[in-house]
């Protein structure tokens, strides 16, 4: 359950803009069903990654802006930021494509979610009975492939994700390495990828841990 205490208020780097959001004094993730690429329902936390975009056109997360005193906010101000839109998110690339920050990895991680996201609405609304086809266009692909490199530039290598990514590209070997480094202890998430790949299944898969 999530329990609601109230609002927090922000103000942003970029502009100066005020947000209010709502403060959550505890969140609750608890689901039956998960998605292999990390997405959940469009537009919902999971799927955008808490990617932002403000009035002004920047992108942004909430961690990192200025946190406002009650005492100093406009409390009749019910601005909430809004998630990044897919337009939002190219925009944002297309003027940091060589920067390396821990935001440009964010927002590539979120843009993957977010393309997935036709294809998750389609896979649960099976209701016309046609099959449901997974494609990549090459901007999505590019995106998979630098999404790869930043992650195994990270400190801890997610290697749930880098399979995941390697398999939705259909890179099957590369997956099958990434899911042989799954750790032991996550064995269940291991055999989850493996199925999929001795399958050549490329699409992201709900699973149930
Ligand atoms: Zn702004």
């Amino acid at each position: 359950m999530s329990k609601i205490s109230g609002y927090k208020y922000i103000r942003t780097v970029c502009c100066g803009t005020q947000y209010r959001h709502l403060n959550f004094s505890s969140i609750s993730f608890q689901q039956d069903v998960y998605w292999t690429d990390g997405g959940g329902l469009r537009n919902s936390s999971l799927s955008t990654y808490g990617v932002k975009v403000c009035n002004c056109g920047e992108i942004f997360r909430i961690p990192e802006q200025i946190k406002l005193p009650i005492e100093i906010c406009d409390t009749t101000n019910e601005n909430t930021p809004q998630n990044a839109s897919l337009d939002d998110m190219m925009r944002f690339l297309l003027k940091n494509e060589e920067a390396n920050t821990d935001l440009v990895e964010l927002v590539r991680r979120s843009m993957w979610r977010v393309r997935n996201d036709d294809f998750r609405e389609a896979y649960i609304d099976k209701s016309n009975g046609e099959e449901v086809k997974f494609e990549l266009d090459e901007y999505a692909k590019e995106n998979i492939r630098k999404l790869i490199e930043f992650s195994l530039k990270s400190r801890y290598v997610n290697y749930f994700e880098i399979a995941e990514l390697h398999r939705e590209l259909g890179n099957f070997q590369e997956a099958r390495e990434a899911a042989s480094r799954i750790d032991a202890n996550d064995a269940s998430l291991r055999k989850v990828q493996l199925e999929l790949i001795e399958k050549n299944i490329q699409q992201p898969t709900t699973y149930t841990p």
